[in-house]
């Protein structure tokens, strides 16, 4: 449910002509490193870092591609706290 809304988050801001601003993504702790996130973005905006990603670029083409393809929905966008 939770991966539903943030894809709905998503979506609103790029319709909305927001910036594609990837300082929103998060992978949480149920991420397992698989690295499927990285090799999916077509921006190359992801890198794993010490078995996590990390998105090393400020903007991406938002195509939802990382936040679909994760094996255990790890990623959410724009509900967390920055660290
Ligand atoms: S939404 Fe697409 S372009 Fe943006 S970080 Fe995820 S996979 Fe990369
Ligand atoms: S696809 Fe999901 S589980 Fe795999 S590295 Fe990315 S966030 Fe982690």
């Amino acid at each position: 449910m939770q991966h539903q809304k943030d894809v709905a988050h998503l979506f609103k801001r790029v319709k909305s002509g927001h910036v594609k601003a990837t300082k929103h993504f998060y992978a949480s702790d149920t991420c397992i490193g698989c690295g499927i996130c990285a090799r999916l973005c077509p921006a190359n905006a992801i890198e794993m870092l010490d078995g996590r990603p990390a998105w090393v670029k400020d903007r991406c083409y938002a195509c939802l591609g990382c936040l679909r393809g994760c094996p255990v929905e790890a990623i959410t966008y724009g509900m967390h706290e920055a660290d």
